[in-house]
């Protein structure tokens, strides 16, 4: 199992500091080592997408707080990778174009070696435009990429825990233009119908999917009141790109599994955040930054921990 050693910059001897009245979340010691790591994610994603002229930067940069909260923050995981992810909590990636914070997030939390990021999207490479599971890629557990499929997987993954009475989490990340696939809503009609109540799903809630805002392709409505209306347990991360923020909702959300019902997290994020040009629109979804783009986005994520 992960122990404080395999952290990023875990540091024993520091004040947790306090927000209000609030119960402290994080030791801020902790919180900044997860920033600087949060930046270098940043960093690897658009230098993958940048060296192949391909990929999709905008919903990775979006969900980097996201991903270095699960991994390092929230997961009960076993970096000794197994497929079949008994007694550890694991995660599926539904939206799999967002390989690059995916696969750099797997690198720096110990699954693979970091210098692998340089093979993204080339031949014969374990780190494909999207995952697969043929490559042997440690962390990757199904092939993504067609949408609408990661909540039916980590269904599954969650009746298979309950039946070997193994009590950790599953835990997955759809987009928000995902929904749009009505497989989606058959598994979130059987999770609560089966009160699969060890599985946390997350929604990449920034508004924007390949071609458009998703209220201009096709307009979802009320999100939280459809889940709730299906049964889950919903709860809403306001602030999906600041890191403390996203720690404490996943949290919150692990606390309340067990209790009869499929939980769902909305997070609001931004895509493309932390690139000024990229940010709030689905124009860099799938499009990689040239040369100047690159400076450019790069001088705006200094090196925290060391490029690959
Ligand atoms: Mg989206």
């Amino acid at each position: 199992m992960v122990n404080n050693c395999s952290r990023i910059g875990f540091v024993s001897l520091v004040e947790y500091v306090t927000f209000g009245a609030e119960k402290p979340n994080i030791r801020m010691s902790d919180l900044q080592n997860l920033e600087a790591l949060v930046t270098q994610v940043r960093r690897d994603i658009l230098r993958q997408v940048h060296k192949v002229n391909s990929g999709h930067p905008g919903g990775s940069l979006g969900c980097a707080e996201f991903f270095v909260a699960l991994y390092q923050e929230l997961m009960d995981r076993n970096e000794d990778f197994s497929m079949d992810g008994k007694n550890e909590d694991i995660f599926f990636l539904s939206n799999g174009h967002i390989s690059p914070v995916f696969y750099s997030v797997l690198a720096r939390s110990g699954y693979f070696p970091v210098d692998e990021l340089n093979t993204f999207r080339l031949l014969n490479s374990r780190l494909q435009g999207h995952p697969t599971t043929h490559e042997g890629l440690p962390g990757v557990r199904i092939a993504s990429g067609s949408l609408g499929q990661g909540i039916s997987a980590a269904i599954g993954a969650a009746l298979s825990k309950k039946l070997n009475n193994d009590s950790h989490l599953v835990y997955t990340l759809c987009g928000d233009g995902e929904l749009q696939e009505g497989q989606n809503w058959e598994a979130i009609m059987y999770a609560a119908g089966n009160k699969i109540d060890n599985l946390v799903v997350t929604i990449d809630l920034n508004g924007q999917q390949i071609d458009g805002s998703t209220d201009n392709v096709l307009p979802m409505g009320n999100i939280k009141g459809k889940f709730q209306a299906f049964g889950w347990d919903v709860l809403e991360i306001e602030k999906g790109n600041d890191l403390d923020a996203v720690i404490t909702g996943l949290k919150n959300a692990k606390s309340r599994t067990g209790n009869g019902k499929p939980i769902c997290i909305l997070l609001n994020t931004v895509m493309g955040n932390g690139v000024d040009f990229m940010m709030h629109t689905h124009a860099w979804h799938g499009k990689a930054p040239n040369d100047e783009q690159l400076k450019v986005a790069l001088s705006q994520n200094p090196i925290t921990l060391g490029d690959y």
